[in-house]
C-alpha cells in the first residue's frame, strides 16, 4: 500500500457557480454552501467529484 496523496481542490458549483474549496477524499458528502447541490460524494477513498474543478491546491 503506497501513500495516497490527498488534496484540496477548488470547484465551481454547476448550478449556482459558487466557488468552494473541498477535500478530494471527503469522509461525508460535500454540498454547495449556497444552493445545497452535492459537489462530491463520499466513496470510501477518493471522492466522486461532481462539479467542475477549477484549481488543484497542493
Ligand atoms: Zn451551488
Amino acid at each position: 500500500m503506497g501513500v495516497k496523496k490527498s488534496k484540496f481542490v477548488r470547484v465551481k458549483c454547476p448550478d449556482c457557480e459558487n466557488l468552494q474549496i473541498i477535500f478530494d477524499h471527503p469522509s461525508i458528502d460535500v454540498k454547495c454552501l449556497v444552493c445545497g447541490r452535492t459537489l462530491a460524494e463520499h466513496r470510501g477513498g477518493r471522492g466522486l467529484i461532481k462539479a467542475e474543478i477549477v484549481e488543484v491546491l497542493e
